[in-house]
């Protein structure tokens, strides 16, 4: 459950990264082992097979 939680955080804190970094839609995500850019619109489907926002374990 914290790993769930500390996920949610990361998705926040990657949403709010890109909107002030004005780096456009684009945040990277760790899918399948590897650091992706992805929209922030497939964002939440990414975290919903259990990637992480920006980093790769
Ligand atoms: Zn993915």
């Amino acid at each position: 459950m914290k790993k769930t939680l500390m996920i949610v955080a990361l998705a926040i804190a990657a949403l709010a990264g890109s909107a002030f970094a004005g780096a456009g839609d684009k945040v990277l995500v760790c899918h399948e082992g590897s650091l992706i850019s992805v929209g922030l619109s497939a964002l939440h489907a990414h975290i919903a097979h259990g990637d992480t926002p920006y980093i790769c374990e």
